[in-house]
């Protein structure tokens, strides 16, 4: 298990990550979702102790990561895949993991073959490696010491189709054993996927702790895609009845407010054709781009109530 408390990093006076609270479960993905910059890797570098905390705590299993005493079985994890040296083979990277930890040899075929690499392509220098290869090697790397937690940035980043799939399905089935399986990314489009567990964060911030279920069943707003021939008059009529009306990108009216029933009813009685009214959910990237920009709101606001507190009311939302 993982558990930050008020976990705090700033470097000079920006805050990467800012009083952030959380707890990653075992026996399920959790994804760590926010846009570029919004200070997941840092988190990341936290928990491992690659970088010290300016307040709060984040400890894996109760300890700090420092005070694991087996910390590669007990963790493991890729941050950046481009930190091998490009002079030694795959093969010998991991052997070399594998020594130095106390774990057996055979154990590096067996992570080959959980991230699909062949043992051949292994056996070559990783200078020549593509992106896709290094991130499996990668995630070879953090597999090698059987850990019952895992903690991988972005690790679907340059695999071709193939490899995201074997990834997802590996982080599921890691999961499945009853492991604590951590993954961030900047792409909803991932996370829904893969993740169970959605912790999303803003600006060093937490958005939002949930299931992903319940992130979808509480933002994914209802509207009407609605199609008529007439569209201005059923615009403003619409608008009239207190509809929110926007131009749909795929045509048509998105109307937000009276549901199918009310909106067709509307159109009946005012003698107005529809030849198209369907419900619709915002797409859950509409809903995650939502919430990242409201958290950039949020900050602007708070930035803006430190110096002119009296336009407070007009920069709340
Ligand atoms: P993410 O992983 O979500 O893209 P990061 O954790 O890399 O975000 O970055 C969060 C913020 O912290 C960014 O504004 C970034 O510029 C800043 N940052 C990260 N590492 C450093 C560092 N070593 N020195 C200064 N600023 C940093």
């Amino acid at each position: 298990m993982i558990e930050a408390t008020e976990l705090t990093k700033r470097y000079g006076d920006r805050t990467a990550v800012d009083r952030l609270s959380f707890t990653v479960r075992p026996g399920r993905v959790t994804g760590f979702l926010g846009p570029n910059g919004a200070g997941k890797s840092t988190t990341m570098r936290l928990i491992l102790g690659l970088d010290s905390a300016s307040a709060g705590r984040v400890t894996v299993d109760g300890k700090a990561y420092g005070d694991l005493p087996r910390p590669l079985r007990a963790v493991g994890s890729l941050l950046d895949a481009k930190g091998v040296h490009g002079g030694r083979s795959a093969y010998h990277h991991l052997a070399g993991l594998a020594a130095s930890n106390g774990i057996p040899r055979r154990r590096v075929e067996e992570v080959l073959d959980l991230v699909g690499l062949p043992v051949a392509t292994a056996r070559k220098r990783t200078k020549g490696f593509s992106l896709g290869m290094g991130q499996r090697l990668g995630i070879a790397a953090a597999l090698i010491g059987d850990p019952e937690v895992l903690i991988l940035d972005e690790p679907v980043n340059g695999l071709d189709t193939e490899g995201i799939r074997l990834v997802r399905e590996l982080m599921k089935s890691l999961a499945a054993e009853g492991r604590t399986v951590f993954l961030s990314s900047h792409l909803m489009s991932e996370m829904e996927l893969t993740a169970d567990h959605l912790i999303v964060i803003g600006q060093g911030r937490l958005l939002a702790d949930t299931t992903m279920r319940d992130f979808i069943e509480t933002n994914s707003r209802a509207h009407t895609l609605v199609r008529s021939p007439e569209p201005e008059k059923l615009r403003a009529l619409l608008a009239a009845a207190g509809a929110g009306v926007r131009l749909d990108a795929r045509g048509g009216w998105r109307v937000d407010g009276p549901d199918a029933a009310t909106i067709g009813d509307l159109a009946r009685d005012h003698g107005i054709a529809v030849h198209e009214l369907t419900p619709a959910h915002s797409s859950l990237e509409e809903v995650y781009t939502t919430l990242s920009q409201s958290s950039v709101e949020y900050r602007a606001y708070r930035a803006e109530d430190r110096t002119h507190s009296a336009s407070r009311k007009e920069t709340v939302r």
